[in-house]
């Protein structure tokens, strides 16, 4: 299965510029069989999503995009905290050590190699250097390319995965219309919800792919 597993809508993400029905639309363009709804430590009710995924006639996966103290980190599956109270890397992949979520490092080198980044003068890091970093062992797969990152990143993330193999996914990572399946998953096994979902990504049956600009 061809599967978008990052995008914001708005105005439950307030960084994004398009809605749902935009992302279906162009997801459906982009021939994915499923997208997911990563709001910024926010979800969608489930029936929610369950509602807009029978009225718009398109797979749709609940996801979290959660702001913990190493970045951003994507979680598929049951969390126990409100999460208004906020996650450590390490208290999310203790839970997760209980329970079946997944975890996804999206935009891993953000922070090290991202547009601000370099334009604030920062060296890139190596190879060596990226895959020391504790939350490249921690998760469950990394995001290796979406449109939110530059190809510096992307190359020093592919030059990393070399270095040290882990579990990889693209996503758009779209917050705005048209860009929903630029980049995508392939995913080995049936998905239909955030279960199956994370099930696959922590056998590790998936792997990155781009088939639009
Ligand atoms: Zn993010
Ligand atoms: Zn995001």
């Amino acid at each position: 299965m061809l599967i978008d597993l990052h995008a914001h809508t708005a105005p439950r993400s307030n960084c994004s510029r398009t809605t749902l029905e935009e992302l279906v639309e162009t997801a459906r363009t982009h021939g994915l069989d499923a997208l997911c709804i990563t709001e910024h430590d926010v979800r969608w009710p489930d029936d929610e999503l369950a509602d807009a995924s029978r009225l718009l006639d398109f797979p749709l996966i609940p996801g979290v995009e959660l702001t913990t103290d190493v970045g951003h980190v994507l979680a598929f599956g049951p969390l126990q905290k409100p999460l208004w109270m906020g996650y450590s890397l390490a208290e999310l992949v203790e839970e997760c050590e209980q329970s079946d979520t997944a975890l996804v490092l999206p935009h891993p080198l953000r922070r090290f190699a991202g547009e601000r980044a370099i334009k604030g003068g920062r060296r890139p890091p190596t190879a060596a250097e990226i895959v020391v970093l504790p939350q490249w062992e921690m998760v469950h797969a990394i995001e290796a390319a979406s449109t939110q990152t530059t190809t510096l990143e992307h190359t020093l993330t592919a030059a990393a995965l070399t270095v040290a193999p882990r579990p990889a996914v693209a996503a758009s990572d779209a917050h705005g219309p048209g860009l929903a399946g630029a980049f995508a998953t392939e995913v080995d096994g049936v998905v239909h919800t955030a279960e199956d979902l994370a099930r696959e990504i922590r056998a590790g049956h998936v792997r990155p792919t781009r088939f639009s600009a």
